[in-house]
């Protein structure tokens, strides 16, 4: 990471074997080095006007600490997807146990069609708590 306005004036960007001088840095312009999405990844100069993060040297979208708050966002809601699955992992883990339970064939059908629908279109946990519950109440004959 470029850290400094004399840094950026004497980084250059996008060399390699077929053009080792590269590019000089454009003054006004984000100082970040960013690469084509491609299998030649092509090395160069943002192009957006610079102003932001450290010595307002980049662009909005690449001042480090917006990119580490997206990073941070990006871990949190990850998390949060991993705690959701987790929590709905366990209550399909109930309802399985619950559905064990169930003596009466019949029964045992249409609690295992309802838990099929609910796992594969809805991933409402507290609707699934509540058949859960209902299977739970179902297994110790209540
Ligand atoms: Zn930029």
């Amino acid at each position: 990471m470029i850290k400094t306005h004399k840094e950026a004036q004497a980084h250059r960007y996008g060399s390699w074997g077929g053009n080792p001088k590269g590019e000089s840095y454009v003054e006004g312009k984000c100082a970040e080095e960013i690469s084509t999405r491609d299998q030649f990844a092509v090395y160069y100069q943002c192009t957006r006007n610079n102003g932001h993060g450290i010595e307002g040297l980049y662009c909005k979208q690449h001042d480090p600490e917006a990119v580490k708050a997206r990073k941070a966002a990006t871990e949190k809601k990850w998390r949060k997807d991993l705690a959701d699955e987790i929590a709905i992992s366990e209550h399909f883990n109930l309802c399985v146990t619950a559905l064990e339970g169930i003596a009466d064939p019949l029964e045992f059908v249409t609690a295992a069609k309802a838990l099929a629908v609910l796992f594969s279109t809805d991933n409402d946990t507290s609707e699934i708590s509540t058949v859960a519950a209902k299977l739970r109440k179902a297994w110790r004959g209540e």
